[in-house]
C-alpha cells in the first residue's frame, strides 16, 4: 500500500538521544513514516553514520529524504557562485546516496531582476552539471526536488518548476510544492478547489506518475506582499490542511508530506490525523 506518509521536517524535536538514526526510531515510535533530514546550514554527515541511518529508517519504514543548503543559486551572475551551487547539490544528492534517501529538495535560486526566461537557461546548465556530476559519483536513486519557493524574488513558482521537470524528467527531478509558500507566494489557498487546480496543472504537465509519488511541504505561514516571512503553526489554519486533504483523495494522489511549522513533529501527526479523518 502506498497511501501518504507523514514525518518532520528534521530530527523530531523530543527525540531522547540523540542524532538522524534516534530521530527516526522515534518518528516510527509516534506514528509517523517519513522524515527529511536537514542540510540547511551544510552538509556535514560522513558515510558511516549516513549509512547507519539508512538501515535505521528501512528497519523502521521511515521514508527519508534530504534538503539542500540554503544558500544555493542555479542562476548566480558569477561563475564562483554557480560552481558552489553545483557542490553543495552534490554533497547534499552523496549524503542522500548514503541514507537511501530522494528526493533532496532544492530552493533553485534567485531571478535577481532577471526574467524567469532569462534565468531557466542557467538554472538547466547547472541542474545538468549536478546531475553530471551525480552520475561520475555513482550516485543513483537520488532526484532532484526542485522546491515551491515562498518569495516572489526566488526562482521556483509552480510553473518553473513544472517546467523543470518536464525539462529532465520525473526521474532526474520532480516538483516539491511547499503549500505555505504558494499561499504566500501566489495568493491565498482557501477551499478544495484552490488546492484542485495545483493538483490539475501538476498531472496536465507531468501525467499521472506526479500524483503517485509526490513529495511535499506544508505548515502555516505568515507573509506580506513580497511573500514568506515565517513558518507558523499548523494550527494557524493559513493555508488549511483539510481542503487539501480532500483534494488529494478525490484524485487518488499519493506521496510524502514533510511538516515544516516550528512543531515539526506534533504537527505532522495532526496533519496525518486530519488526512486519516478525510479519507474515512
Ligand atoms: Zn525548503
Amino acid at each position: 500500500m502506498m497511501g501518504v506518509r507523514f514525518g518532520p521536517a528534521g530530527i523530531p524535536i523530543e527525540t531522547p538521544g540523540e542524532g538522524t538514526a534516534a530521530g527516526i526510531e522515534y518518528c516510527r515510535k509516534i506514528g509517523l513514516s517519513a522524515m527529511e533530514v536537514e542540510f540547511v546550514h551544510g552538509v556535514n554527515m560522513k558515510e558511516g553514520k549516513a549509512r547507519a541511518a539508512g538501515e535505521a529508517a528501512g528497519k523502521n519504514n521511515v521514508k527519508l529524504s534530504c534538503h539542500a543548503p540554503y544558500y544555493i543559486n542555479c542562476c548566480a551572475k558569477e561563475e564562483g557562485k554557480l560552481r558552489a551551487s553545483v557542490r553543495y547539490i552534490v554533497s547534499t544528492a552523496q549524503a542522500a546516496f548514503w541514507l537511501g534517501a530522494s528526493p533532496i529538495v532544492i530552493h533553485t535560486g534567485h531571478y535577481m531582476g532577471r526574467a524567469p526566461e532569462e534565468c531557466k537557461k542557467l538554472v538547466y546548465r547547472t541542474y545538468e552539471q549536478c546531475l553530471e556530476e551525480m552520475r561520475a559519483l555513482g550516485i543513483r536513486g537520488v532526484v532532484l526536488g526542485a522546491e515551491l519557493t515562498g518569495k516572489k524574488s526566488a526562482y521556483g513558482s509552480l510553473d518553473d518548476i513544472i517546467d523543470l521537470a518536464q525539462h529532465f524528467g520525473l526521474e532526474r527531478l520532480m516538483p516539491v510544492i511547499d503549500y505555505a509558500h504558494y499561499h504566500a507566494r501566489e495568493g491565498k489557498l482557501k477551499i478544495k478547489d484552490d488546492y484542485a487546480r495545483i493538483l490539475e496543472k501538476m498531472e496536465d504537465g507531468l501525467g499521472s506518475k506526479a500524483a503517485k509519488t509526490f513529495h511535499c511541504h506544508f505548515s502555516g505561514i505568515e507573509f506580506s506582499d513580497k511573500g514568506e516571512r515565517n513558518h507558523l503553526p499548523v494550527s494557524a489554519d493559513s493555508p488549511p490542511f483539510a481542503p487539501l486533504a480532500a483534494a488529494w483523495k478525490e484524485r487518488g494522489w499519493e506521496g510524502t508530506v514533510i511538516c515544516e511549522s516550528p512543531l515539526i513533529e506534533k504537527d505532522a501527526l495532526v496533519l496525518q490525523k486530519a488526512f486519516q479523518k478525510v479519507r474515512a
